[in-house]
């Protein structure tokens, strides 16, 4: 089976945004708010590896086109 994209038009994007928000555990509010990101995909990509079918090399290579270069980007940009 050919493997898909985690892009907005996968049925399991919001889901997995919702993951990564956790993931990247998000604190505080407005100009306090703090995260954790290590400046790579590695929350991306542990749970991308959660669903079936999933190209994660093209699905990183997706979030960079669209501005997400690290975890925390994903969030912010894609
Ligand atoms: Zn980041």
């Amino acid at each position: 089976m050919k493997k898909k994209v985690m892009d907005k038009r996968n049925k399991d994007f919001l889901k997995f945004i919702e993951e990564l928000d956790k993931a990247c555990n998000f604190r505080g509010e407005s100009k306090d708010i703090t995260w954790e990101c290590d400046h790579d995909h590695r929350r991306c990509r542990e749970i991308l590896l959660k669903y079936e079918n999933i190209d994660i090399e093209a699905t990183i290579k997706y979030f960079e086109k669209n501005g997400g270069y690290c975890d925390c980007e994903v969030l912010f940009n894609c």
